[in-house]
């Protein structure tokens, strides 16, 4: 089996030089950060090499597309593992979103299957899951849109027999997946073994021959690639302190914290922490775009899920400033009454039911072609998803199926006024690491798409006099090989962190079992007594894979959201996808080791320390404060 590993050159954002902060705009000055190859991509690397191993005739071929200096992460690739390599640069690429960035690398493939795989199908496509730069997933399914193959995503390890099998993190839970047919495309979110370069390896790597075309050698069309075939536009950047709701004091004294956590608990509200917009009114404005706004919902249990009723309340606001309705559409084996009349109560003026049994498990290429099909028979002038696994897989292809704009991530969705006169949805997301915010528009394209943080807007209180259709739809679905995929462990909680009012979470920092137990418990049980609720512990996805705790109590996106009054987060490094679990809560303690750790972006305390000395010393305050 070939491989075909697409690499990315990105930022080095995890050694900013002090001068690349540009502190009047509160930005980041992006030509003085070293280029590197993407981290992420690394484990792709590595996953490659696993799948070729022992298989004399199987090829590697690295991939890049970038300028002239992106030839250094080939190198970089070569000297770590052999292969060979392609790089796709032009000018005229340049400034690329994903989905021009997508049409170019899917022209690259096509011509490194007819030149360099000599034709042959059985290859894979490997790749991170995401650039630490962009951040949003957005590439590979859009690549694999445009080959018109299946996509595996979030892969976290292989066997390979009695068939060539993924595991990975899937929408519902941890599932094993057998492709189907070839080429697949795979993006992988972990893998043990770092290859490293050897001395002699990188020499080799220097003089290795690397395949450099252009957009005409890939036969690229002028008005689909760089500037030209981008569907967005960064509006504006920013600095994510202005965006911030919280601004965290970093505290060394733990007596004094817990006096500062004290007071504060007592006033705190428990509502979620959300970004509330003012109103828009048109007032004699044109707006950009016209049609309804929709909403993708996504089914759980007999309902949908939280994210989905958080984004519909926000849509609802946002078609109310233009004067739309609203639609959701839900694919299901079939939508009761009572689920369709509950969605109408939350804001849906038209449910669409999108009814087939095949639509029981989640399969990007079916799921596409129902819900493509649809929204270019309606064009919708928003179409909103949650920042899911599903919902970061699917909304990439309907996007470019739809040759629609997406932005992936929100944490603000807005209409405001753009150039003159005119309304538009405005969609702010973190960049660069969380780095700094972009504020990002569609434009040249019908519908403005984007998925949501969940976690970030509040659910509306339901209405049951609203009135709504429902519309049934039987969707035409192509009849084709899809992967098999088996259930291996559900992220179905049995135990509920929900209503916790105090959680005391743990991370990967703690290091073993015996001290998440020996730690964590004892200073849930000291807030216990200084705040009068009971505290539970819960822990990052990385700590459940650790074997610290189960899945029941993992906070975020896989897991449960959360909207304690206290969150103390201990030894977790604030990865976007735990903190979409944990961003409502109302006051967040951070404990770590890294002062620069993301998690202190959302925290309120922080103490920069190491947890084994720092959470003892907590629990005593905690005990002390509480006499
Ligand atoms: C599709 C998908 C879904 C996911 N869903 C979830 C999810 O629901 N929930 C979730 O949490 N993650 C989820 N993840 C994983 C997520 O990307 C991160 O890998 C994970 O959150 C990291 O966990 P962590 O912070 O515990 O570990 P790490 O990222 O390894 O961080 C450990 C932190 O501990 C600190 N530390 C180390 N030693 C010490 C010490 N002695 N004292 C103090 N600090 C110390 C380090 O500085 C570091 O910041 C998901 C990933 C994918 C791809």
């Amino acid at each position: 089996m070939h491989v075909i590993v697409l690499v990315k050159q990105v930022p080095d954002v995890s050694n900013i030089p002090e001068d690349a902060w540009d502190r009047e705009k509160g930005t980041l000055r992006r030509a003085l950060l070293d280029s590197v190859l993407n981290p992420l991509d690394l484990h792709a690397l590595s996953f490659a090499k696993m799948l070729t191993a022992g298989d004399p005739d199987a090829k590697t071929i690295y991939l890049t597309m970038g300028p002239p200096q992106a030839k250094d992460v080939l190198i970089d690739c070569l000297s770590r593992a052999p292969g060979e390599a392609v790089l796709l640069t032009d000018r005229a690429m340049g400034g690329a979103d994903t989905p021009a960035t997508a049409y170019a690398l899917a022209q690259g493939v096509r011509r490194i299957e007819r030149e360099l795989l000599g034709g042959s199908r059985e290859y894979l496509i490997v790749t991170g899951m995401q650039s630490v730069d962009g951040d949003t997933a957005q590439v590979p399914p859009q690549l694999a849109e445009d080959l018109d193959i299946d996509q595996i995503a979030y892969v976290q390890g292989v066997a390979f027999t009695p068939a060539l099998t993924f595991r990975r993190i899937g929408a519902t839970g941890i599932e094993d997946v057998i492709p189907a047919t070839f080429p697949t495309l795979i993006t992988v979110t972990a893998c043990t073994d770092t290859l490293y370069s050897s001395f002699h390896a990188t020499r080799a790597s220097r003089k290795a021959t690397i395949h450099t075309w252009n957009a005409a050698d890939v036969a690229a069309a002028p008005t689909r690639i760089g500037i030209k075939g981008s569907r967005t536009t960064v509006y504006r950047i920013f600095s994510p302190s202005e965006d911030r709701a919280k601004t965290c004091e970093m505290i060394t004294d733990p007596a004094q914290l817990m006096t500062k956590v004290k007071a504060k608990y007592r006033l705190a509200t428990g509502g979620p922490a959300v970004h509330e917009e003012g109103a828009y009114a048109l007032e004699g404005r044109e707006a950009m775009y016209h049609g309804p706004f929709w909403v993708l919902a996504e089914s759980e249990g007999d309902g949908v899920k939280t994210v989905s009723l958080e984004i519909l309340g926000k849509t609802r606001e946002l078609a109310q400033f233009l004067g739309e309705k609203v639609g959701v559409l839900l694919p299901a084996v079939s939508v009761s009454d009572e689920l369709a009349a509950d969605l109408i109560a939350h804001g849906a003026d038209t449910v669409y039911a999108i009814e087939d049994p095949r639509l029981a498990e989640f399969n990007a290429l079916r799921w596409k072609a129902a819900i493509s099909a649809l929204v270019l028979e309606h064009r919708p002038q928003v179409m909103l998803f949650g920042a899911t696994p599903l919902g970061r897989e699917l909304a990439p292809r309907i996007a470019y199926a739809s040759d629609s704009g997406l932005t992936a991530d929100c944490t603000k969705l807005e209409i405001g006024d753009f150039k003159a006169n005119t309304a538009i949805l405005k969609q702010t997301r973190p960049a660069l690491g969380g780095n700094i915010m972009a504020t990002i528009m569609t434009k040249d394209s019908p519908t403005q798409m984007a998925t949501v943080r969940p976690g970030v807007f509040k659910i509306p209180p339901p209405d049951p006099t609203r009135k709504g259709e429902v519309v049934r739809i039987k969707p035409n679905l192509p009849d084709m090989p899809v992967s098999t995929v088996i259930p291996v462990e559900s992220f179905t909680s049995k135990v509920s962190i929900r209503d916790a009012k105090i959680l005391v979470s743990g991370g990967h920092g703690i290091r073993n079992r015996v001290d998440f137990d020996a730690l964590l418990r004892p200073l849930a049980d000291g807030l216990t007594a200084l705040l009068g609720d009971d505290a539970k512990v819960a822990a990052s996805r990385h700590a459940v894979e650790d074997g610290f705790t189960t899945h029941d109590y993992q906070v975020g996106q896989t897991g449960q959201t959360v909207a304690p009054r206290l969150y103390v987060a201990i030894g977790i490094s604030g990865a976007v996808q735990h903190i979409s679990g944990m961003q409502m809560s109302d006051t967040v303690i951070a404990i770590n080791k890294d002062p620069r750790a993301r998690i202190f972006n959302y925290a309120d305390f922080g103490i920069v320390g190491d947890l084994e000395t720092v959470v003892p010393a907590l629990t005593r305050a905690a005990q002390e404060a509480a006499r």
